[in-house]
């Protein structure tokens, strides 16, 4: 009597610990129906509706030629938006200053 593996179905002899074809192991019990695993949906884009494609973050979208687009992680996004605040702010208190130094009231 063969083990039929789980896996890819080949029929490895009984008492084998793990399939001849694709080494996948076998439990100790005999082989019990698969179990039943919900299957993952994979749904493509084009069957996305267009406000829900709108609303998808750039990173998840394909690139043109279908390759990876290099996308920066989602902490860069703040920190950079922090660092231009920052140069943001200190570029207004100098020109206040200036401004302020220029436009003293002379006595
Ligand atoms: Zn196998």
């Amino acid at each position: 009597m063969a083990v039929k593996c789980p896996a890819c179905g080949f029929d490895s002899p009984d008492g084998a610990s793990w399939c001849d074809f694709c080494k996948e192991p076998f439990r100790k019990k005999k082989t019990a129906a698969p179990q039943a695993r919900p299957e993952r949906k994979s749904i493509s884009l084009e069957e996305l509706p267009k406000e829900a494609l709108e609303r998808l973050p750039l990173e998840l979208l394909p690139g043109q030629d279908g390759e990876k687009v290099p996308s920066a992680p989602p902490w860069f996004r703040t920190a950079a938006w922090v660092v231009l605040l920052s140069i943001l702010l200190v570029v207004l208190t100098m020109a206040g200053m200036i401004w302020a130094r220029f436009h003293a009231a002379p006595r």
